[in-house]
């Protein structure tokens, strides 16, 4: 071999290695920032959270230009929890696959793919990318040997993910991303299911007492008032004597569903006894509750339910309404507050039945009581 091309040889590998120190040293940054990364992971105790750790915070954590996330999930248990939640742009960064079917054609071998992507590959991982992704890590999700989801990291660099490099830092996130994942459905769903009514779907009696407690906190912090309206279905023994239990469970369904589906978001449904329901609605007037009241009252009464046989039949309900304006109660423990405004609404309840049924009542909250309850 010749002194030239002995130089020649020389040079490339001392390119190569320059280009392997420039590797390793980015893949130690990246690899510190994998550690702090991992923490806030397992941090998470909200899906929204997790996910936007995930597919917005990813990006610039591991300068990447695309990070998209397939889950599988038959039941729906994920999208029933992430309801509000809206994905990252720009479309596509988070999608849901009743199947395998999609995941097992990515991962034949349940291993990671890394380097630049098959066209048909590409297409599928990253559907919408405004800019071609030029290399890329795609990580099967696995939890007990099964499939539950594919996250790809995208990046506009070709060097960036390479075959020729070992990246098992990120077999490691892949196994952390997916105990995360299905931790953070598992605690919310446990959560969920320990604060709804099973029957009705609204929130249940232990869930609306700890909820009247922190919207009455929001409303001292914002000053505004808090109304909350007590619904009582009239004569609903009569339904169960003459329809039948099932029947009478239908009606609560409906009502619950009916409730939730009239309200805004930010008020609370539930039921608090057998056949009476309780709403909170916060930054709402006396007149405007009032309202609110009166219109549910009527639609109620408007519902057409129908027996085993279809046969229809309608029910009215007998409406408690109470208020509670915070900054007239500065000093009142918001528990001794909660527990005022509650009686006051099942006192109007009573007004209502007391009146004729059908009907709507108010019942002041009363500062009285409050002194009363603080003493006892
Ligand atoms: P009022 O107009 O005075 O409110 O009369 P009411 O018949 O609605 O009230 P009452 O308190 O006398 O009866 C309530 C009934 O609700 C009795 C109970 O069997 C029924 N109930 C309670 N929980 C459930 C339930 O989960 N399913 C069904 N089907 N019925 C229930
Ligand atoms: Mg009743
Ligand atoms: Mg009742």
């Amino acid at each position: 071999m010749g002194s030239d091309e002995l130089e020649k040889e020389n040079q490339e590998l001392k390119r190569t290695l320059r280009l392997l120190i420039n590797k390793a040293e980015r893949n130690e940054s990246v690899l510190n920032s994998f550690f702090e990364v991992e923490l806030r992971l397992l941090s998470c105790s909200r899906l929204s959270e997790l996910l936007d750790l995930i597919l917005v915070e990813f990006k610039s954590l591991f300068r990447l230009s695309h990070v998209n996330l397939i889950l599988f999930d038959p039941e729906h248990a994920a999208r029933t929890l992430l309801d509000d939640y809206v994905p990252p742009p720009p479309g596509n960064t988070l999608r849901f696959v009743q199947s395998q079917r999609l995941l097992k054609s990515i991962y034949p071998n349940q291993n990671m793919i890394i380097g630049t992507p098959r066209e048909e590959l590409r297409q599928e991982a990253f559907p919408v990318s405004e800019s071609p992704v030029q290399s890329c890590a795609l990580l099967p999700l696995i939890r007990q040997n099964c499939l539950i989801g594919s996250l790809h990291l995208g990046s506009h660099d070709a060097s960036r993910y390479t075959e020729h490099v070992r990246y098992d830092y990120l077999q490691h996130l892949a196994q952390v991303i997916s105990v995360c994942i299905e931790n953070c459905i598992n605690q919310e769903n446990l959560h969920r299911l320990s604060s709804i009514d099973m029957l009705t779907k609204v929130h249940n009696r232990r869930s609306f007492e700890q909820e009247i407690v922190r919207e009455l906190s929001r409303a001292s912090r914002g000053n505004y008032a808090l109304a909350c309206l007590f619904i009582d279905l009239d004569h609903f023994k009569m339904v169960n004597d003459t329809f039948g239990h099932q029947t009478g469970d239908r009606v609560l369904r409906t009502v619950g569903l009916f409730l939730n589906k009239q309200l805004r978001k930010t008020d609370i449904v539930a039921r608090y006894g057998g056949e009476e329901f309780a709403i909170l609605l916060p930054n709402c007037d006396q007149e405007r509750a009032l309202e609110i009241a009166d219109n549910l009252r009527q639609k109620l009464a408007g519902l057409v339910f129908r027996n085993e046989d279809a046969k229809p039949f309608r029910m009215t309900t007998s409406v408690g309404v109470s208020l509670c304006n915070p900054d007239k109660f500065p000093q009142a423990k918001l528990e001794d507050i909660a527990y005022q405004l509650i009686q006051a609404a099942d006192k109007a309840v009573y007004n209502s039945k007391r009146n004729g049924r059908d009907r709507i009542s108010f019942s002041p909250f009363s500062e009285q009581n409050i002194s009363r309850i603080r003493q006892a």
